[in-house]
This record gives C-alpha cells, structure tokens and sequence, in this order.
C-alpha cells in the first residue's frame, strides 16, 4: 500500500500511524538480528517500516536485499530510502528502476551526507545536488508511480544559515514532489509544534510525520546530535549526564521520555511516530505498546 493512503486512511479514522526506520547491517548475523526485530513488531501492526540507504556519504549497501527479503517473509509495507551520495544520474534511475521491479512503492528521497569527516556535500560529477532534484528524477518517464517521501528539519537543517532559506527550499521539494514528509529527531515537542506552524504558513500542507528517536546509549546520542544538529533539553541533558556509565537507566530514561513525548505529539495532533530504532526494536516496542493501550489520539 502507498503511504499517502496509510495515511489518509489513519486520518478518517481518526488513528496515528507508526513506523520503523532500520539501516542494513554489515554483516550477516546483523541481518538475522534485525530480522528478529522485525518479527518481534509483528502483534504491534507498524503501519510500515523504512531502510535507510547508506549513510555517510556511503552508497546503498545492503538496502535492497532487506528490502527483497521483507516484501519475501512478512506482509509489512516498507519504504526504501535513496540518497543521491556518491552517485550519477543514470545510476540513480537505475535503482529507481529496481524498486519499481521489487514493486517497491513507497521511497524516501534524499540528498545524503558529506562521507565522514567532510564538511560539505560535493555531488557526482554526473549527479544531483539536492533531494528535490531526485524527487524529480522519481517522477519522470512512464513507469509506475512511486509515493514519494521526504526529509524535513524541526530545528534546521546543519548547514542552513537561514531558517527562511531551509523553509523556502522545503516548500521546492514539496512542490517538486514530496507527498509526505518525516522530521530530523528532536527532543522537545515546541520544536515540532513551532515548525509545523512555520511551514504551514510557508503553504507546506502534507502529512509531517515526527521521527523520535528513544535514547538507548548517552554517548551515541550526543555523536548523533552533534552531527545533525538537533538540541538536547537541559534537563535532559542532565539526566543523560547521571546516567552515562549506568546503560540499563539510560535505557529506561529513553523509554520513559519518548513515551511521554510521543503520548504528548499525538494528542495534539501529529499525524502518526517515525521511529528511529537503531535496529534494536525493544524500546520502541516498549512505547508503541503503551501507546496502543492509552491511545493518547483519543484526547
Ligand atoms: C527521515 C530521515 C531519513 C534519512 N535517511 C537517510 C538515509 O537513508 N541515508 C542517508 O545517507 N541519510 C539519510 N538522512 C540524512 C540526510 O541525508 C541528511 O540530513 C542530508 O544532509 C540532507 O538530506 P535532505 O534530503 O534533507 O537534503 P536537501 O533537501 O537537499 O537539503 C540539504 C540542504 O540543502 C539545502 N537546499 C535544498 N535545496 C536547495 C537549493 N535548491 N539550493 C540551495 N540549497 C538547497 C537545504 O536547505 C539543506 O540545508 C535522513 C534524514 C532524515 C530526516
């Protein structure tokens, strides 16, 4: 099923929808962990899950083969992530190409990041430089139309020196092509409300999906934070701080507050959770659960 309809279904009933992002392991037991994460989501009917596409300024990796393999062993909808890192224009019809084979019908386009260490983005000698540049590659020539996702930033995109600009060049991807949209993690609800605000203003009007990522390790979310930009409340920050070398209540702490926070988003009004998961689905297992048995959406 496309998103759009997930979507607009979810809506008339009055329902969120909720998904999970996974990235494809390197290595093979990788795969069969995820795999059991996967399965594991089973009786919390995920609305769809995602896989990322590289990361880094990598290339795709192990992307379509996990895709393959759960449109092969579940009846999940999933989505497939593709960036434009690293790439030429012909290779990126060809992937296209390869999703509309997999009957592959939901992508999330994006641009891609610098590879590590790298401050700024240089695409392809024969590539695209923006995400809104793919999203119109996605929609031209005669094959089957995909629904097409993309990336937006609550608190600005790291190398956006002007909110105005960030909004302004989010409104092109929409008008580009972009049906729905999934935000950058945040961890302070006004951040979303604020933006939401912001772009429907600018004339931004489909679905903005939150992305919410559980914290399951201090160190990993400061690395993550500081590469995407994304603010820590400073009480949050101090209840990471005291919990850093103590894992399980670090753990704890990220169920607790991503439950608080998503309970919170859906109340007033977000159309659904994008859950960064990390690949390890018991904590975002955890709040699904509680949500599904409070059903915060009903007021
Ligand atoms: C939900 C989500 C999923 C993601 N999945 C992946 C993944 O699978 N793999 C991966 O490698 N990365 C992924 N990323 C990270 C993403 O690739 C980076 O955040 C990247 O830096 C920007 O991608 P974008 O698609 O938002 O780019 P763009 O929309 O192209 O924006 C990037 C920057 O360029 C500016 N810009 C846009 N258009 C123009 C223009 N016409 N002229 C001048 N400036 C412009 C924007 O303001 C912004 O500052 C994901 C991010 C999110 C939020």
């Amino acid at each position: 099923m496309k998103i759009t309809e997930l979507l607009a279904h979810a809506a008339e009933r009055g329902e969120p929808v909720f998904s999970f992002e996974f990235f494809p392991p390197k290595t093979d037991a990788g795969v069969e962990s995820l795999f059991e994460s996967i399965r594991a989501l089973r009786p919390l009917a995920p609305s769809f899950v995602s896989v990322t596409w590289g990361a880094g300024g990598n290339v795709g990796g192990r992307s379509q083969e996990i895709l393959a393999r759960i449109a092969r062993e579940s009846e999940l909808t999933a989505m497939a992530h593709l960036t434009c890192a690293g790439v030429s224009v012909d290779e990126l019809r060809a992937t296209l190409s390869s999703f509309r084979a997999a009957n592959i019908k939901n992508v999330l386009l994006l641009r891609g990041d610098p590879p590590r260490g790298v401050r700024e983005f240089t695409p392809h000698a024969h590539g695209l430089a923006h995400a809104s540049d793919l999203i119109q590659l996605a929609r031209e020539g005669d094959g089957a139309p995909l629904c097409i996702g993309g990336a937006c930033y609550p608190e600005g995109h790291i190398e956006s020196k002007d909110p105005l600009d960030d909004l302004r060049h989010l409104k092109a991807k929409v008008d580009a092509g972009a049906q729905f949209l999934i935000t950058q993690l945040f961890f302070d609800n006004r951040c979303y409300f604020d933006f939401v605000g912001r772009a429907r203003a600018a004339g931004i009007t489909v679905p903005i999906l939150p992305g919410i990522m559980p914290i399951t390790n201090v160190d990993q979310v400061e690395r993550f934070t500081a590469l995407c930009g994304a603010s820590v409340p400073p009480k949050l920050a101090a209840a990471m701080r005291v919990r850093r070398s103590d894992p399980e209540a670090a753990l704890q702490l990220g169920v607790a507050w991503a439950t608080l926070q998503c309970a919170d988003l859906l109340r007033r009004g977000a159309p659904g959770i994008h859950f960064y998961t990390l690949n390890r689905s018991p904590s975002s297992r955890a709040i699904l659960a509680a949500l599904r048995a409070m059903e915060p959406w009903r007021g």
